[in-house]
Parts: C-alpha cells; structure tokens; sequence
C-alpha cells in the first residue's frame, strides 16, 4: 500500500478526477477528508470508500472562501490529527471567448480554480511545515500549454495554478513538502461533457478531442488517479515542482 497510515485531503472529490483520487488514495491505505460544494456526491463516494474499508471524512466546502477552508483543515487535525496530502481537483469551465466573457465568469473561474487553489494550501502547509513532511498535487490542464481556444479564463487559471506551483515546490522544497502538477488532456467526467453541450455539434467537437490525442481517444478520471496516486506517495520522492502531463500525447503533437 502506497499510502499507509497517511493522511489526505482531495477538493472536487465529489466527481470526476477528484472522486477517482479519493477513491485510489483509499484502498492504498490513506483516511482520506473529501471536501466539495455537491453534498450528495460527497456522500456516495464516502459511502464507496467506506463499504471497501477505508475511512473518509465528508467536508462541505466552498473551496473559494477562506474561513470554510480554515474550518475544514482543523476539522481534518481534530480528527486524524496530521495532514499527510492535499489534492486540489476543484475547479470549473465555463468558457467562451474573451470578448464574450464577463466580469463574472472571469471573477467566478479565477475564486473557484486560483483562489480555491491557494487556500486550501495555505490552510493545509502549516501542519505539513510543522512537520517536516507533506506531498501537495494540484490539478491545471495541457490546455495551458497547448490550448483550443474558446475558454479564455479557465485556461489563463490553469496556467495561473501552473506556475504557482513551481513557485511554492521552491519555497517549501527544503522544509520536506514536494508539490507536483497534473496536467490533464480530456477526460471522460462531467466537466467536458457539459463543455460539449456548449458546442454547435456536440459529436463533432467530440471527435476533434479523440483525434487531437496521438493516442486517439480521451482519457478516464483513474488514469488521472494513477499520476495523482505517484505524484503523493514516496514513489515521487524527488519529484518537485513538475507538471506532469496525463494526455495521450496531446502537449507532444
Ligand atoms: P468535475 O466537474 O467532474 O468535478 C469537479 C468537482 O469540483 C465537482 O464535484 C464540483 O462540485 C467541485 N466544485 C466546483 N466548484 C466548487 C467549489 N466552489 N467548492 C468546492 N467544490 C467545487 O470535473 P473534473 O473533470 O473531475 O475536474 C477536476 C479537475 O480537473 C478540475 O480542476 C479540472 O479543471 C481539471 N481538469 C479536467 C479535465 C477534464 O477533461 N475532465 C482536463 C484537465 C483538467
């Protein structure tokens, strides 16, 4: 079991990449704090950890404001009394050009995927720092290398959380706390399914992602898992401030 006796935390664990991690981190051992805005999502992926054994914590949270983050990092030290991990899947895509796009969606993108970011590290690195030991993996995207268009202020956020996180894997590097990037091609969770309901021709759009991978197809949330599962465990030991691309080739082509 990679992840033993350790403590983790994965934001947007109600579904998709996040729900896949929480799930993977579980049956390798860790007591995993769920945390996302979807009460009922929470609860069924807390229901599938637990029927297998495992021990989660379901924490309600907006991870875009302070004080919910706050809350919800002592609540995993009441309970569990160290934070081993934090993954940082939260995260919306709401489109559209940047002639098109208002005040709001910018505003609301950047809170959510950014801010929501910073927070839940800076709440979670204060026990990691005091101990000496901590594994950090957030989530961006290959579209902040590579980028189709049509989503200005998502993909300007997943480069935004890139960079912060070669930043801090600088800054903590010395203090034991490593802190990787995932760096996602399309993956089959409802995120892009409700992209492609945006779309003129859903089926067309479709295909452009199955072909603009080399290696022809999308990816599913536990190929995501699977990085995020190396990225947090000691098999990564002297990985830090890497993004680490999960696309079928996509950033290659
Ligand atoms: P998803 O929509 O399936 O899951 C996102 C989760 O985040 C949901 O459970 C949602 O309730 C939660 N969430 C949204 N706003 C929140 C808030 N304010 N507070 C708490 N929780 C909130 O999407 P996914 O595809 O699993 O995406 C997970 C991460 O992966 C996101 O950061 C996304 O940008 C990134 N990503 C996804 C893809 C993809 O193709 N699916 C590709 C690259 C990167």
């Amino acid at each position: 079991m990679k992840l033993k006796d350790r403590i983790a935390i994965v934001t947007g664990a109600a579904s998709g990449i996040g729900a896949a991690s929480a799930r993977l981190f579980a049956a390798e051992g860790a007591r995993v704090a769920l945390v996302d805005l979807d009460e009922g999502g929470l609860a069924a992926v807390a229901d599938e950890i637990r029927a297998k054994g495992g021990e989660a914590l379901e924490i309600v949270a907006d991870v875009s404001r302070d004080d919910q983050a706050g809350a919800g990092v002592d609540r995993v030290l009441q309970a569990w009394g160290k934070v081993d991990v934090l993954m940082t899947a939260a995260g919306i895509s709401l489109g559209g050009t940047v002639d098109k796009i208002d005040e709001a969606i910018w505003d609301r993108t950047f809170a959510i995927n950014v801010k929501g970011t910073y927070l839940w590290v800076h709440h979670a690195i204060r026990p990691m720092i005091a101990a000496g030991s901590g594994a950090i993996v957030t989530v961006g995207s290959q579209l902040a290398q590579a980028s189709l268009g049509k989503n200005a202020a998502y993909v300007a956020s997943k480069g935004a959380i890139a960079s912060f996180t070669k930043t801090i894997a600088v800054d903590h590097a010395a203090q034991g706390i490593r802190v990787n990037a995932l760096m996602p091609g399309v993956i089959d969770t409802p995120m892009p399914a409700r992209s492609l309901q945006r779309q003129a021709d859903p089926e067309a759009a479709r295909q452009v992602w199955r072909q603009r991978h080399p290696m022809g197809r999308i990816g599913q949330p536990e190929e995501v898992a699977r990085a995020a599962l190396f990225l947090a465990s000691d098999d990564s030991s002297f990985v830090t401030g890497t993004l680490l691309f999960v696309d079928g080739g996509w950033t290659a082509h």
